[in-house]
């Protein structure tokens, strides 16, 4: 049962193959069965997850069907959920019941899908590998001495080892494309403001966007007709007509303009890497699709603007961690300072504490010019490259991460090697552009992601060009051999 798309689960399910009981229970023996060596959930949910398939089940007879009704699926524990505890892999938060549903969640829950239960994540979505989490670090299905990228690596590492046939992810600077890329499944983030962060726990907020994550692109499109639409909860929330994903499927790549930025191919990139992606590139060549050469000029300034921008707001948005209104508090504070200072030293992790005074030292008078309003200059220069760049292309094409997965620690100590994983990533974060990650080949074994980056809502077409390229490819079709 575990080896079928979300699409292909809808047929069967409303063919009565199975009832959405059954293929809840399926996964949920799965996701203990794998729990142990992988790590990849926070919290199972079996109780609610099978009563919210009975209930499927119920609409399924009487053929009040959506897309996704009766569909098991993993929710990244960033999103607030009602009653269930919601993490952010924080110990700050290990003892709080969201006392709310995010939209996201709730659109899930009002197209009836099931909810398996909620991933491991980088602490509050700061990471690269999924090793900050309090919870331990996930590891990837092809290689369990690797890490599956970050911050959603609990989502990615679930769908790739077919714990889930779907989940959702956040991505700040990467932190869908990237995971995607190191175990070999597809996700994509959309244009800033297509999805609500209403209920998803804020790192960065001008970056942070919500995204699906599954094995094909005809199921990242199913997947996010559910999740996009305008929320007047999220004052970012962009009222743009929505688009149904799934309707350029089809389309042929007969002269698609593909722009391939030269800056990518630079050293920095792994040569077994600048090949695979080559390669895979060419595939669209062999369909009619056309490839230019494009200069994006300031990407190379991109980490450096993210690393005072996301920071800058983190440490804004963290401050209400205090240990007094939720979450964590310290044993018997001595006074308020106290009770402050501790509850927050104890309750978050390394990562986090680095960022919130990096943000804060960016924020301060004395240097604020120098570093948070040069950054917000380098943010416009490097969206312009790309609104330059779509004059004369549809996407652009390169690799979504420098290298495939590295080993479980190794870049622990050395944050900058950490930070630079996301190098392809980062820009399109800055410039609020949809991007996506597909699988597209395998070096030693392990993954290879393609990321495709559109121009502004044009998400149905990325979608149609990466299914048009997994009609002619089968590495997403490829599953890690301890996972079959
Ligand atoms: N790796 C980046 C960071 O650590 C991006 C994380 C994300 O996209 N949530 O901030």
């Amino acid at each position: 049962m575990h080896n079928y798309t979300i699409a292909q689960l809808r047929k069967m399910l409303d063919a009565k193959e199975f009832s959405s009981v059954e293929l809840t229970q399926h996964y949920l023996n799965r996701i203990h069965q794998h729990q142990d060596t992988l790590n990849a959930f926070i919290t199972i949910c079996d109780e609610t997850a099978l009563q919210q398939a009975a209930e499927a089940d119920k609409r399924i007879q009487k053929g009040d069907i959506e897309p996704l009704t009766g569909i098991p699926l993993a929710q990244k524990d960033i999103f607030c959920t009602k009653g269930i505890k919601t993490t952010c892999a924080s110990k700050m938060l290990d003892n709080f019941i969201a006392p709310y549903e995010s939209t996201l969640t709730q659109q899930f829950l009002n197209a009836g899908a099931v909810m398996l239960g909620k991933t491991n994540m980088d602490e509050f979505a700061m990471g690269s590998s999924n090793e900050n989490s309090f919870y331990g670090p996930t590891k990837n299905p092809w290689d369990v001495t690797t890490v599956p990228g970050g911050s959603s690596g609990g989502s990615s590492a679930a769908v790739a080892a077919l714990l889930s046939p779907g989940a959702t992810a956040s991505d700040t600077g990467g932190s869908i494309r990237q995971p995607a890329g190191l175990t070999g499944i597809c996700g994509i983030k959309p244009t800033y403001g297509s999805i609500s962060r209403y209920g998803m726990i804020a790192f960065a907020s001008s970056l942070d966007q919500a995204g699906p994550m599954a094995r094909t692109a005809e199921d990242l499109a199913i997947l996010l007709n559910c999740m996009t639409g305008f929320d007047p909860k999220d004052s970012t929330s962009v009222d743009h007509p929505h688009d149904d994903y799934t309707t350029q499927l089809n389309q042929s790549l007969k002269g698609l303009r593909i722009g391939i930025p030269v800056d990518f191919f630079d050293d920095r990139l792994n040569p077994d890497m600048a090949n695979t992606i080559q390669e895979a590139i060419r595939v669209f060549e062999t369909q009619g699709a056309t490839i230019h050469d494009i200069h994006l000029p300031h990407n190379h300034a991109a980490i450096a603007a993210y690393y005072v921008i996301a920071p800058a707001e983190c440490s804004s948005n963290l401050a209400r961690f205090d240990g007094v209104r939720y979450g964590y508090r310290c044993n018997n504070p001595e006074n308020l300072l106290d009770l402050y200072r501790r509850s927050r030293s104890e309750g978050f992790g390394a990562e986090v504490k680095r960022r919130i005074m990096v943000g804060t030292y960016a924020l301060s008078s004395k240097v604020y010019d120098a570093c948070y309003l040069k950054a917000q200059k380098i943010r416009r220069l490097i969206t312009q490259d790309f609104i330059e760049a779509f004059k004369n292309v549809d996407m652009i094409m390169g690799p979504t991460s420098p290298s495939t997965a590295f080993k479980l620690g190794e870049r622990c100590q050395d944050p900058v090697q950490m930070y630079l994983s996301d190098m392809y990533t980062i820009a399109v974060n800055l410039a609020g552009l949809p991007g996506a990650s597909i699988p597209a080949g395998f070096i030693n074994n392990m993954p290879v992601g393609l990321q495709i980056i559109g121009h502004y809502f044009d998400e149905a077409r990325m979608m149609g060009i990466a299914h048009q390229f997994q009609q002619l490819t089968d590495w997403h079709l490829q599953v890690p051999s301890n996972f079959k």
